[in-house]
């Protein structure tokens, strides 16, 4: 089913990780992402698997935005062959604006930026500041220890049921995409 293009925020690592998995899961992303019309939102870097998506993305013919802090240029790798490549001042200028350029997210295996990234979008939504779709694709079973913590969170007592309903995980991006197309089309 082909729907309207969208754009879709990826977090995910600027490390490649210790399992090939997790590269090739990155590529699969950025190929899907362009061979299904969308564009792909990132955080401009061309190393690790943010720069894995990207490249595939861009070989498979699509549209790719980077947002990058100026002080990032450099230790990340600016990737600045991308059809739209925005350099901001801050940290959280960047993580702003590729929210605000999406319609929805998705997560792949990462470090910590990689969950600040995909906890602070699921605290919004907590909020009720938005209702985009949140995906994380759980490559290799990488973010198990993640889920289990998010239910340990809510069987403790310090977050409510319905926060688990804000994010989906799936096992590849074929089902990533799947869910948010369908999510957003339905609206
Ligand atoms: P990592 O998952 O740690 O490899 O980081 C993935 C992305 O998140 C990279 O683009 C980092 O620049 C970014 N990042 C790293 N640390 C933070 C942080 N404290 N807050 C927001 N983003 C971060």
């Amino acid at each position: 089913m082909q729907t309207s293009a969208r754009s879709i925020c990826l977090f995910c690592g600027s490390r490649t990780g210790s399992n090939p998995a997790y590269a090739e899961g990155a590529r699969e992303l950025g190929s899907q992402v362009a061979a299904r019309g969308h564009r792909l939102v990132y955080g401009a870097g061309d190393r690790g698997l943010m720069g894995e998506a990207a490249r595939a993305a861009q070989t498979a013919g699509g549209a790719v935005t980077g947002v990058i802090p100026k002080h990032l240029v450099d230790m990340e790798v600016g990737k600045k062959d991308l059809d739209d490549y925005v350099v901001v001042e801050t940290m959280h200028e960047r993580k702003m604006l590729m929210f605000q350029r999406s319609d929805a997210v998705v997560t792949l295996p990462g470090g910590p930026g990689t969950l600040d990234e995909l906890i602070e979008v699921l605290t919004w939504r907590q909020l009720g500041l938005h209702s985009r779709p949140v995906v994380l694709i759980n490559v290799a079973g990488y973010w198990d220890p993640l889920l289990t913590l998010l239910d340990h969170s809510i069987s403790h007592g310090f977050a409510d049921a319905s926060f688990r309903d804000y994010l989906t995980d799936v096992a590849d991006a074929v089902s990533a995409i799947d869910h948010i197309e369908e999510v957003l089309a339905a609206r």
